[in-house]
């Protein structure tokens, strides 16, 4: 077997994965569809009550710029939908490792929301949970919306508590 079919193999499994483990949708997308943009962590800054007080959150992860950069170290990741941050946030670690294992060394993910595995975060000091704690997507400087819609997507801006909610995690795979 070639290495690109192997690899589509691969793809097609790490998306099937993240289904089982409860995800609304995954696919495989295009890494240069992740838009990073400046603005996007001052919305973090003003009028996010989780603005520093989780090491998941601004102050304490990359600028856009720096997430742009490593954005730009690759070709595909794997976006994931879903209608609950906490589904989210769940998978995204678990299928960085099994990336990670399956022999894609730069494999990286990126959650929703802030991190609430401690009822305190250690903000002072170092994570308490490494192997589960991913930074959002937002809080990095991606702009979840255009990325979400750029792939075929749904989301739109939540107006009512009634609403469901789009939440959205990426791996980048290699
Ligand atoms: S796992 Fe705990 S210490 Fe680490 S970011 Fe989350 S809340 Fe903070």
């Amino acid at each position: 077997m070639s290495r690109s079919r192997v690899h589509q193999a691969d793809l097609k499994r790490f998306v099937k994965l993240a289904l089982e483990w409860g995800a609304h949708g995954a696919r495989v997308i295009r890494a240069s569809t992740v838009r990073c943009e400046p603005w996007v962590r001052l919305k973090c800054q003003f009028g996010c009550g989780g603005y520093n007080k989780r090491l998941t959150c601004p102050p304490f992860t990359p600028t856009p710029e720096e997430t742009a950069k490593a954005v730009a170290c690759y070709k595909r990741a794997i976006l994931i939908h879903a209608h609950d941050n906490d589904v989210i946030n769940e998978i995204v670690p678990v299928l960085e490792r099994e990336i990670f294992l399956a022999g894609y060394y730069k494999a990286l993910g990126f959650g929703s929301g802030p991190c609430y595995l401690c009822e305190r975060c250690n903000i002072n000091r170092r994570c308490k949970h490494p192997e589960d704690a991913r930074p959002a997507m937002e809080a990095c400087g991606i702009d979840v919306f255009h990325t979400a819609r750029v792939n075929g997507f749904p989301i739109e801006v939540v107006t009512s508590a009634h609403q469901q909610g789009d939440y959205f995690g990426l791996v980048l795979v290699d």
